[in-house]
């Protein structure tokens, strides 16, 4: 045993300066075949050395500080052959300038979230090919393993990214386990094709009891085909998100229409209109209310919004109903033309949408998990597609995942609603239920996360 841990190998001597370690060694025992011919030497023998050369490799921290081993590797002359062949160590990566354990320990590192190529090459001082080569020998292994299992709750959804070389953001697929808060696919497209292709992946996919998806209709369909008894959910979440969808398209096109002044008025309140009104503080009401006195189709549709917001706050399904029928009858007889997709969206999917209050699945985790794949999106620049998906699925598990499937939403909710002194989100049917709101922004979540609030 040396210092090193590197049992081929006798360490000649060793030495620390402020930023690494560095060592000088050479193999233990001579070798005991050619590497060329395959000839083994005969007992009692020794190949004979026919030139030494120092060979610099980068090892795992000791420490905490940069390991720098000179391997003192040689080269000797083979009988049968003639040849001259260089020595063969186990422990150090072939053909390139690391140990073993530490190029695996790249390949690790190099999947996490937070960490790039590039970050992870500076770290230990070697070349980003080689960070990218302990990535894919590590993920193509994890490939291997991989099996997907059908959950009992599915979450199907998708995320909007910007592709490098491509304008407008592409669509990409996102599968969920929502019970166990475990992504199971990412992929780029959002056919109905590919939803079919993955469902039918999924070891057990005959078993999956319900499916909580946005309104778009590729999916429903998808799901239909497949697994017909599954029960079709539409979160909450998702229809308001088309409703502040229809306000920003409609806040836009007045804004276009602005002179400078105005324009820059109107802009400045653009996240309030979307926001839920009872998280706003009496300031910012106060601007968002005289925005809107001045637009009366921007006006209309913001309550329209808040009256559909309103529906996802009565405690059963029956009240829900009520509550929807009356947003109905709150239409003006003309106008409000945007909010009537929405209504139109709703009334095609009913069953789906008001299926919510049955047992209020939402897509929480997926819409989470979504910020977290913007987040590494943002992070490595210029990721291929393949390289972001392999950190996606196998990257993420170790590290942000792993920290909100610790904490169980309910948990968060609850420690939320501690510190602020107010129920923030609880059980619709609990005793709790007169004195919540609806949605605990997942951004502001992460955020308090990240930040050790929670
Ligand atoms: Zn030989």
């Amino acid at each position: 045993m040396n210092v090193l841990d590197l049992e081929e190998f006798n360490v000649i001597e060793g030495w620390d300066s402020e930023e690494y370690y560095k060592f000088v060694v050479e193999a233990k025992e001579p070798p005991v075949f050619c590497t060329l011919c395959g000839s083994f030497i005969e007992e009692g023998q020794h190949f004979k050395v026919h030139d030494k050369r120092p060979r610099t490799v980068a090892d795992v921290d000791l420490r905490g500080k940069k390991v720098v081993i000179d391997i003192i590797q040689k080269r000797y002359k083979c009988p049968n052959c003639g040849d001259n062949f260089t020595e063969y160590f186990k422990s150090i990566e072939r053909n390139d300038r690391v140990t073993q354990r530490l190029f695996k320990r790249m390949g690790e590192d190099s999947i996490k979230g937070k960490n790039t190529f590039k970050s992870i090459a500076e770290q230990h001082g070697v070349t980003d090919t080689t960070v990218k080569r302990a990535f894919w020998q590590h993920v193509d292994e994890l490939y291997r393993g991989r099996v997907l299992i059908a959950p009992r709750v599915l979450g199907i959804d998708e995320v909007y990214l910007h592709e490098e070389g491509v304008h407008r953001k592409q669509p990409y697929a996102v599968f969920t386990d929502i019970e166990n808060n475990e992504i199971i696919e990412f992929l780029a497209g959002n056919s109905k094709e590919l939803v079919i292709d993955v469902i039918k992946q999924m070891k057990g996919y005959e078993n999956i009891e319900i499916v909580a998806m946005d309104m778009n209709s590729g999916y429903r369909s998808a799901v239909k085909e497949t697994i017909p008894d599954a029960y079709c959910v539409v979160d909450h979440f998702h229809v308001i998100q088309k409703a502040n969808m229809r306000l920003n398209e409609i806040r836009a096109k007045i804004q276009n229409k602005l002179n400078k002044g105005e324009k820059k008025e109107l802009y400045k309140v653009k996240w309030l209109i979307t926001s839920n009104r009872e998280n706003l503080d009496e300031e910012a009401i106060f601007r968002l209310d005289s925005e809107l006195e001045k637009y009366e189709r921007l006006h209309t549709a913001y309550w329209l919004k808040e009256g559909l917001r309103d529906v996802y706050k009565q405690k059963t399904k029956y009240d829900a109903f009520q509550q929807y029928f009356k947003w109905e009858q709150s239409f003006p007889p003309k106008g409000a033309n945007e909010m009537r997709k929405v209504q139109k969206m709703i009334e095609k999917i009913k069953q789906e949408v008001f299926a919510y209050f049955d047992g209020r699945i939402t897509n929480a985790y997926t819409e989470s998990f979504n910020n977290v794949i913007k987040r590494i999106v943002r992070l490595g620049v210029g990721y291929s597609y393949d390289v972001l998906r392999a950190k996606i699925l196998f990257g993420t598990k170790a590290t942000e995942v792993k920290k909100l499937k610790d904490m169980n939403f309910n948990r968060i909710f609850n420690e939320l609603a501690r510190k602020s002194g107010k129920v923030i989100w609880t059980d619709p049917n609990s005793e709790y239920a007169e004195n919540y709101s609806y949605r605990v922004n997942i951004d502001d979540l992460l955020q308090a996360m990240e930040e050790g609030e929670l």
